[in-house]
């Protein structure tokens, strides 16, 4: 074991000294990884695209064993996101593993670097004539800033792993669902007038007022409908930044505000969208000087692997850990949309993710990297 894991933090800190914030492209990041896997002889795809700023990103998807199955999903799939969050100046060794309490420190080492280098340690000790099941190693770009890269496979992957494990941090304990996400924007038009005579115009700051106040209704009603397996066990509603008005003494004629929810998986995406709308199309009938408009920005489906399904029981077995959900997006619906039944899954704490100072424990690392080879033991070979 000792040596195993020498090897294994060797590439962790290979990968973490690679800046792949996910404002800069992956590529170095992406042929670190195809320098390891290269000599192992998988068949490696990279599948590039441009971001929304015009820099090429890469997902690459590197696979072991036989080929996919033209009629059904099949094998194992394994999933790391390889990009992280920025990190602070201050940090100065945000890119070099630190060792110190039995813990390894720098930007990526847990989230999601720590798997990533796990995932690698492991193919490096199979014989992959002995996999009688396709091991895909599927690593994406952008996850932190959309999972952009996973819809990107999801939209072009021509193959269907029949199960999956998305690497995040999750303390080892098998995450089997999570909520969706869902975002839009409400735009309330009014008319502006000089505020000594309010009469003459149709402040859209009230009328974004008297929104808000439906929505606090309707937060009453969604906390009605409840779903047990979640914390919080409702959908969850925020107006996380709002704007409107130019100045103190102009009536506004204009202010928007976002509207975020998100849904627990058995609860319709739509169903927030649907009550805003009805909510503008009401208050446009009282207060005719005000417009109401719903923009839906986003919709990221929700994620649901059954709680007796074989990986998520798998997993319980090898980590000793009850499987639970978050309630947050993952990456998990796109592999769903590829056919999978994913789990989300790996060493680190979420909570200590995206801070100065993230850290990923040694003996967690080590844990991940058995549990992995039992995974490609138990459903590849
Ligand atoms: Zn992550």
């Amino acid at each position: 074991v000792e040596l195993t894991t020498s090897t294994t933090i060797d590439i962790l800190r290979s990968l973490v000294a690679i800046d792949s914030v996910s404002s800069r492209s992956n590529g170095p990041f992406v042929t670190k990884l195809e320098e390891v896997l290269r000599p192992l002889g998988p068949a490696i795809e990279r599948l590039p695209y441009e971001d929304d700023a015009g820099v090429t990103k890469f997902n690459l998807i590197a696979r072991f064993g036989p080929g996919p199955a033209a009629t059904h999903a099949t094998g194992l799939a394994l999933v790391g996101h390889t990009d992280t969050v920025p990190f602070d100046e201050s940090w100065s060794q945000a890119l070099q593993l630190t060792e110190r309490d039995g813990k390894l420190f720098g930007r990526g080492a847990c989230d999601t670097k720590a798997f990533i280098a796990c995932a690698l340690a492991v193919v490096r000790r199979i014989d992959p004539s002995a996999l009688r099941q396709p091991l895909w190693l599927i690593f994406t770009a952008d996850e932190e800033i959309g999972c952009v890269g996973a819809k990107r496979v999801a939209e072009q992957g021509s193959f269907r792993p029949r199960l999956a494990i998305v690497g995040e941090p999750t303390s080892l304990t098998p995450i089997r669902a999570n909520k969706g996400y869902c975002l839009a924007e409400v735009v309330v038009q009014g008319k502006e007038a000089h505020s000594a005579y309010p009469g003459r115009g149709a402040s859209a700051i009230v009328g974004a007022g008297r929104f808000l106040s439906e929505l606090e209704k309707l937060d009453v009603r969604l906390r009605q409908m409840r779903d047990p397996d979640f914390s919080p066990p409702f959908t969850t509603m925020n107006v996380g930044v709002i704007q409107g008005g130019k100045a103190k003494n102009i009536v506004a004629g204009a202010c928007s505000f976002t509207l975020e929810w998100r849904p627990a998986p058995g609860q319709s995406n739509t169903l927030v969208l649907e009550e805003a709308e009805s909510i503008a199309r009401r208050l446009e009938k009282r207060h005719p000087s005000l417009s109401f408009e719903v923009r839906l920005i986003r919709v990221e489906e929700a994620s649901q692997t059954p709680k007796d399904s074989e990986l998520v029981r798998f997993l319980e077995e090898q980590s000793g850990r009850s499987s639970a959900t978050v309630a947050f997006g993952t990456e998990a619906p796109q592999l769903a949309a590829l056919g999978a039944s994913p789990v989300v899954f790996g060493p680190g704490d979420i909570r200590t993710a995206h801070q100065t100072g993230e850290f990923v424990p040694i003996d967690e690392l080590v844990r991940c990297e058995q549990i992995l080879a039992a995974a490609i033991e138990c459903f590849c070979a």
